[in-house]
């Protein structure tokens, strides 16, 4: 018999995702269907996002081990015994960490607030870039951005590395940026071999008991990464992205009446557009995993 979800303590809800505590040393991870655009929550969900993305995380996470040797927080399968049925597939049981307070970015590519700070004053998060870089622009190779961890609400805000050796030591910070580097090119190499651009990704890790560093909360999905076709890729303009560019379109576009300018909550989602961006988020998944989506648990496809 699984437990239900009201046996745990809900412990904090973020944009996307509830976390609850299995118990002292575990917790359940939940992904709904919630999306977000232009940093507001959409209205409805995207039916499955939550286990497509928990499909995604799985993948990644499981490439990375094999891979790259990278330790996880993962405490179980996806179809483990504490895992209540009401969320099987979108859900995660995972070892509680000590969290690093940074969010751990690496960027191949140009783009978002990168190319914001590149623009004032030729750097992002303090690593000097070449001059005549344009939006969505490849880099040299690719660079570590921390940003710093916001209270909900607020945004992210890019700090050097300096800032974070400052904060965690030089022993933690290296090795944080040692990691996130090979994780984002060993990652960026398989998704181009799939015909897809990973311009940009957040990890975050954990420190476990012994100290050492655990790659923890979502891996490598579209919430946390950018990614881009790579078919129509052309730099010197903004990238469409591969998940939300469809809702985005339609928000921005003659049909919907609303201004992203404005203050206002966007409209509701049409059932044609609902239905495309879940087809987007299931077409990323299964290019970049080589599997079906319909195999996987509680997947209603
Ligand atoms: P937002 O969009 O606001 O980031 P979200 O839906 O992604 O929200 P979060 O509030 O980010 O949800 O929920 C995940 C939280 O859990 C983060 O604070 C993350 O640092 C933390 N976390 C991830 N993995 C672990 C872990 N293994 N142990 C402890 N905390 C973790
Ligand atoms: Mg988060």
């Amino acid at each position: 018999m699984r437990p239900e979800l009201s046996d745990y303590t809900h412990l904090s809800g973020g944009k996307v995702r509830e976390i609850y505590e299995v118990d002292s040393e575990t917790l359940l991870m939940v992904a709904t269907d919630r999306i977000s655009a232009f940093d507001f929550s959409l209205d409805p969900e995207i039916p499955d996002k939550g286990r497509i993305l928990t499909a995604t995380s799985t993948f990644y996470f499981d490439l990375l081990s094999r891979e790259l040797g990278v330790r996880n927080h993962l405490a179980g399968g996806v179809e483990d015994e504490r895992i209540p049925e009401e969320v099987l597939g979108r859900a995660h049981v995972v070892r509680k960490l000590d969290m690093v307070a940074f969010e751990c970015v690496a960027r191949g590519y140009l783009t978002g607030s990168g190319k914001k700070e590149y623009d004032a004053n030729g750097r992002v998060c303090g690593v000097k870039l070449p001059e005549g870089l344009v939006e969505a622009s490849r880099l040299p190779e690719p660079i570590f951005t921390p940003a710093t961890k916001a209270e909900q609400g607020d945004h992210d805000e890019n700090v050097t590395f300096s800032y974070v050796a400052s904060k965690l030591g030089e022993k933690l910070a290296s090795e944080l940026r040692e990691k996130t580097l090979a994780i984002y090119s060993a990652a960026a190499a398989y998704a181009e071999s799939r015909g897809i651009i990973l311009a940009d990704t957040k990890l975050e890790f954990g420190l476990d008991e012994d100290g050492s560093l655990v790659l923890a909360d979502e891996v490598l999905t579209p919430d946390s990464s950018r990614y881009w076709p790579a078919d129509s890729y052309e730099p010197g303009r903004v990238q469409p992205s591969f998940d939300k560019q469809y809702v985005r379109n339609w928000l921005t576009g003659p049909k919907s009446g609303w201004d992203p300018a404005g203050d206002t909550q966007p409209p509701e989602l049409p059932g044609t557009v609902v239905e495309a961006t879940r087809d987007r988020y299931i077409e990323a998944y299964e290019r970049l995993s080589g599997e079906k989506f319909c195999h996987w648990p509680g997947a209603n496809a």
